[in-house]
């Protein structure tokens, strides 16, 4: 599957904002946003011109797909997928996103970063309601739970991210059991649930042009 190979922190200092693409790193003095908190390239620190309304809804369009490291067709099919379903379709198009496997096992603290555990999950380390999965891209739903394969257990990538997984927390809308190595999706979120600074709405006008 194709996927964006290019450094991770230079989408960071694109979008102006911490996107948390590389683990702990993120939390680190090795950030390079917090270090050149600047676009990247030659013109990168000379002064911005004020963006257009479709610069400012395709921006947000841009963090919001490298937030979780899609590439445009596979976004743009959550976006049909979101306006397709009742209610608000930003936030329908928020809690698909964040019901994609890859999230869940990024959120639940079983991985640093979603890349990580887009990785773990390909490779089959995790079980979902005692039933193996390896699709990134799987939805998860209320009620199910994730467990961390018996002999996956050992796995120092897994084990390094549920030490540190207290650093960033484990959403409210999620249960994580750290001793039996799963956690458990409590509800799926709603819109007051998901923090990041995000205005899905730009996303949302800018594909209902
Ligand atoms: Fe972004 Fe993390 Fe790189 Fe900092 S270290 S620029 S937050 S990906």
């Amino acid at each position: 599957m194709a996927r964006y190979t290019d450094s991770s922190c230079r989408l960071c200092r694109r979008e102006g904002l911490k996107l948390f693409l590389k683990g702990d790193r993120c939390y680190s003095e090795k950030c390079a946003f917090e270090r050149r908190g600047y676009a990247p390239g030659q013109h990168g620190q000379s002064h911005k011109k004020q963006a257009s309304d479709y610069g400012v809804q395709l921006r947000e369009k841009q963090k919001l797909k490298r937030m979780y490291r899609l590439l445009e067709k596979q976004f743009r099919g959550y976006f049909e997928k979101a306006d397709q379903l009742k209610g608000i379709t930003g936030t329908n198009l928020l809690v698909l996103l964040e019901r994609r496997m890859d999230n869940m096992v990024f959120r639940m603290g079983f991985s640093n970063s979603r890349d990580e555990a887009r990785q773990l999950v390909t490779h089959g380390h995790f079980l979902v309601n005692s039933k193996p999965v390896n699709i990134p891209s799987y939805l998860l739903k209320a009620g199910d739970v994730i467990t961390v394969k018996e002999g996956s257990r050992k796995i120092t990538r897994i084990l390094e991210a549920m030490e540190t997984v207290t650093r960033r927390g484990v959403p409210q809308w999620l249960a994580l059991d750290k001793e039996n190595f799963n956690a458990s999706i409590k509800m799926l979120p709603v819109r007051e649930d998901l923090t990041m600074p995000v205005q899905e709405q730009l996303v949302v006008e800018l594909y209902s042009k």
